[in-house]
């Protein structure tokens, strides 16, 4: 497995006697995890894992709004732990992800974990929590707050369709044609969408049906239903409250690169906008279609 530039330097502190061994976890780790490349992220988690909390002061940790905090602004907020952090500084965003990386849940695609960490980095390193600080004028309420998660496959069980800014791991297939299907019909019996047929030896994915679990490619025992590369589906705008809506599609098969720079949209259509309604409101105002043209 290849290692990144920054993953191999944390990776020469660890002490050379226990090298071996410790770059066959971090790979373990960060395989189980779907990686073909190991990040300081792999490092870090794989940490955790075996040392309890990270500490490595090389490695970017998450900051907090360095602004004096306004506590007028704050009073209703204080009434929820959740928008602080340990230290009592505000944290103007709430990231959540599914518990499938740390259960190890049949239906993991990638760990939710390690998304919703990077998301959270990217709006530590745009100052979203003191720029939104700085923007409001007046209370800032539980709304005003920027909701997300990450899921780790399709069965979303952090619900990211309701959140502003919602993503799940899809693990997209097709079918090899090269490959013969033998006509076991485990795929048939695996894919809950009904989205397979097999006749005559012929495979046909209903696209309309597939939700992209991965699930028949890992069951198909001939390779005639193929996994590809793993991606993200990112949702925009969902809410619940007095009119619920659910999240519309931004981007459907993202890699994680995308993904972060359509948080970095999002995150500015909030800090620039000259209102403080819903996020949802800004996206139907904008246009699902022209946020896509930003990515
Ligand atoms: S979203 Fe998927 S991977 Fe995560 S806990 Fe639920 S079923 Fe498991
Ligand atoms: S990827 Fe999942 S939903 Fe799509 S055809 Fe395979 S099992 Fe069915
Ligand atoms: S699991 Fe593979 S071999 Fe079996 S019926 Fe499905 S496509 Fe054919």
């Amino acid at each position: 497995m290849e290692w990144d530039k920054s993953a191999s330097m944390l990776l020469e502190k660890v002490p050379p006697f226990v090298q071996k061994t410790v770059r066959e976890k971090i790979e373990t780790l960060a395989r189980e995890r779907g990686k073909t490349l190991v990040t300081e992220v792999d490092v870090m988690a794989a940490r955790e894992v075996f040392m309890g909390k990270p500490q490595n002061p090389t490695v970017p940790q998450r900051t907090v709004a360095k602004k004096p905090v306004n506590n007028e602004k704050l009073s209703i907020l204080k009434k929820y732990t959740k928008y602080f952090d340990k230290e009592g500084n505000p944290v103007l965003y709430q990231v959540k992800h599914c518990r499938g990386g740390e259960v190890n849940c049949p239906f993991l695609i990638t760990d939710s974990k390690i998304l919703s960490d990077k998301l959270r980095n990217k709006l530590e390193e745009l100052h979203f929590t003191e720029k939104l600080m700085n923007k409001i004028e007046g209370q800032i309420l539980p709304h005003h707050t920027m909701k997300l998660a990450v899921s780790g496959c399709p069965n979303s069980c952090s619900m990211p369709q309701i959140k502003d800014f919602g993503v799940h791991a899809v693990e997209p297939v097709y079918v090899d044609h090269d490959s013969e299907c033998i006509e076991c019909m485990k795929c048939v019996e695996t894919c809950r969408e009904d989205a397979i047929t097999i006749k005559d030896g012929h495979v046909s994915l209903d696209k309309e049906k597939c939700v992209h679990c991965g699930l028949c490619a890992g069951v198909c025992p001939t390779g005639s239903i193929k996994a590809s590369e793993k991606k993200y589906r990112v949702m925009i705008g969902g809410k619940v409250g007095r009119h619920p809506r659910f999240a519309l599609d931004l981007l459907t098969q993202a890699d994680e690169s995308a993904t972060l720079k359509a948080l970095g949209v999002c995150a500015d259509m909030i800090l620039s906008s000259k209102t403080e309604r819903r996020f949802r409101t800004l996206v139907e105002q904008q246009g699902i279609e022209e946020i896509k043209k930003k990515i």
